[in-house]
């Protein structure tokens, strides 16, 4: 992975907020600066230094990973304990004579944020949120080839998969196929677990699969990506067996306009909060404003859920390079549900959709 420029656009932000070095705790963070995937390190950044601290499990791999990420910046690399680790942040916190010091709220454990203060009594101790995470929502063209990568994958396990809909398979069948497809695609893994809903499973957003048999006049609802190179995609496809009519399909309907006036309203500009008004009100003004009851999107990249999200009073600005996702829903108890996602790109004109599958629903029964 690629990550040159990234410390120094850290460094950026900490002189603006005033502090002297940061400890990055969220792997994910330290991943995104360092390119070290690794399942356990701190990350202490100055505005003239870097120290990565990992245990014994990674000397090789912190060394390769770094090394090869195309930084610039010295980043120092320590193996050792737990305690160890700390104590070698800890001076060399004291070596560049920070006096403030902040600590990633939303990751450090209450435990390793009082040993820190044991350990630099005299130094000023802040919480900060968001600070790595704001830098990860504008992504560059390694991390967007990536994201593509993952989506064109998913894309085409599905196209493999979608015939057992048809076939009478269980939500678990057809959810264990589409993992696998994934996997011999080319994937490192599935973005997050994968969702098959059929029939009433679809009323719940976050269904997990079940033996249920999936069967003619079923409405179906898959929500899955892949992860290729630590970047994740994010899809939602509704099908019918059979092409049924009736409440279903004019549900499936709104839900299609919604979507696609959600995707028409993403540009480099907008506030994410707009997004999130334009898909709602079609389905309000269908008498379901009760029936959407989640965000209408969130970003993707190494999380598959991060900044900004996309949802009421969202007041976040996007820019060319965010990507999230659109993926407004509705869902009636005991009758079923109809979402529709696509991770898309924000460009100055409009956007550009990673996730290409056909939207078309209905799927012949054999
Ligand atoms: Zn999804
Ligand atoms: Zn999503």
């Amino acid at each position: 992975m690629q990550v040159a420029g990234r410390l120094s656009r850290l460094r950026d932000v900490m002189k603006a907020e005033g502090t002297d070095a940061v400890v990055v705790s969220n792997l994910v963070n330290v991943r995104y600066l360092t390119g070290f995937s690794g399942s356990a390190a701190n990350l202490l950044v100055g505005h003239d230094c870097a120290l990565l601290v990992t245990d014994g499990r990674y000397r090789t791999q912190a060394a390769e990973q770094v090394a090869g990420s195309g930084l610039f910046d010295v980043v120092e690399i320590f193996v050792g304990k737990v305690q160890p680790q700390r104590e070698q942040i800890s001076g060399a916190v004291r070596g560049i004579g920070a006096r403030k010091v902040a600590l990633e709220a939303e990751s450090i454990t209450w435990g390793s944020m009082r040993r820190m203060a044991e350990l630099l009594s005299e130094v000023e101790l802040l919480p900060t949120e968001g600070l790595v995470e704001q830098l990860r929502q504008v992504k560059d063209a390694g991390e967007l080839d990536r994201m593509a990568a993952a989506a064109s994958i998913a894309d085409a396990a599905l196209a493999e998969v979608l015939g057992m809909l048809g076939e009478r398979r269980s939500e678990e069948q057809v959810a264990l196929a589409l993992d696998t497809a994934m996997r011999r695609l080319g994937a490192e893994d599935r973005a997050f677990d994968t969702i098959v809903a059929s029939g009433p499973n679809a009323a719940k957003p976050h269904h997990q699969p079940s033996p249920r048999c999936i069967e003619p006049g079923d409405w179906v609802v898959i929500d899955f990506g892949a992860t290729f190179e630590g970047y994740r995609s994010d899809m939602t496809r509704t099908f019918s067996v059979g092409g049924a009519a009736g409440e279903m399909s004019r549900v499936f309907s709104v839900v299609a306009e919604s979507q696609a006036a959600g995707v028409a309203a993403v540009r480099a500009g907008v506030e994410a909060g707009e997004v999130d008004r334009t898909c709602r009100n079609v389905i309000n003004e269908a008498g379901w404003a009760e029936r959407f009851e989640h965000g209408t999107g969130h970003g993707v990249g190494l999380d598959i859920h991060e900044a900004p999200t996309v949802s009421e009073g969202s007041s976040t600005i996007l820019a060319p390079g965010f990507v999230v996702t659109v993926e407004p829903g509705v869902y009636l108890p005991g009758l079923g549900g109809v979402r529709i996602e696509d991770t898309v790109v924000v460009t100055d004109e409009g956007c550009r959709v990673l996730t290409g599958f056909t939207k078309e629903p209905v799927v012949a029964p054999r």
